[in-house]
């Protein structure tokens, strides 16, 4: 498929528990419409291996694969967006994650700051990726990525040729702090009980699509696409 300009897309919100493929799929978008990727966990883990004010903060409630606090993500969710690389479109993978959070960006994105006079509104397309909760388990457990360019990688679906390194970097791949098997729980009831209101609350105002989530990769990326033009045709 050829590739997009980044005017045609927009803002994109991707929404879904954890090893449910927002991460593969936000890299597939950001590489394919040339908007980049807001990953707020990739945020937060940058902080806290630069050992960062924020990082010291978010570092323990990470680890217990809680959420760390609203005001915390907001600011640096905001910070972000303000950024210049954000004006034609973004990914918001890993936020919003709370009711507050969702409505405080609706909140942000009403404000002048966010011009939604153009064709390409400061409005985000919000698409949740339903996934198996056992389908689930094996992605977290068999995730992998790698240190130097954060290709993702499953030692179960899609390993490297050769296993631990990474075909691209040849570094030695590792397992994320909070993909250890004590800490998934926690993260899946994080989402049980803080995100899934979140996907009620676009579901309410009429602006929740659903995506198989289920299906493979390659497949995931299609319907994501296909969705994506649909709402800009
Ligand atoms: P993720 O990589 O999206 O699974 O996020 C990893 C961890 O970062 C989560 O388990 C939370 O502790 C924290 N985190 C990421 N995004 C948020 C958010 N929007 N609100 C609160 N905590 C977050």
């Amino acid at each position: 498929m050829a590739q997009k300009t980044s005017c045609d897309i927009g803002p994109v919100v991707l929404l879904g528990p954890p090893g449910a493929g927002k991460g593969t799929q936000s890299k597939r978008i950001m590489e394919h419409y040339l908007i980049p990727q807001v990953s707020t966990g990739d945020i937060l883990r940058y902080n806290v291996a630069q050992g960062t004010e924020l990082g010291m903060a978010a570092k323990a409630v990470m680890a217990r694969g809680e959420l760390v606090s609203d005001d915390l993500v907001c600011e640096m969710v905001k910070k972000r967006l303000c950024n210049p690389d954000c004006r034609r479109g973004y990914i918001l993978d890993g936020f919003p994650r709370t009711a507050a959070q969702a409505g405080w960006l609706d909140a942000l994105l009403d404000d002048k700051l966010f011009d939604n006079s153009r064709p390409t509104r400061a409005w985000p397309i919000v698409m949740r990726l339903d996934v198996d909760y056992n389908q689930l388990l094996l992605r977290i457990t068999g995730r992998r990525s790698c240190p130097t360019c954060g290709r993702i990688y499953n030692v179960h679906f899609q390993p490297p040729r050769v296993e631990g390194i990474c075909d691209l970097e040849g570094s030695r791949l590792v397992t994320r702090n909070d993909d250890r098997r004590e800490v998934i729980q926690p993260r899946l009831a994080a989402y049980e009980e803080q995100t899934r209101p979140v996907a009620d609350y676009y579901q309410r105002t009429g602006r929740l699509v659903s995506v198989d989530g289920d299906r493979p990769a390659d497949e995931v990326t299609a319907q994501i696409f296909r969705i994506l033009e649909d709402h800009h045709a």
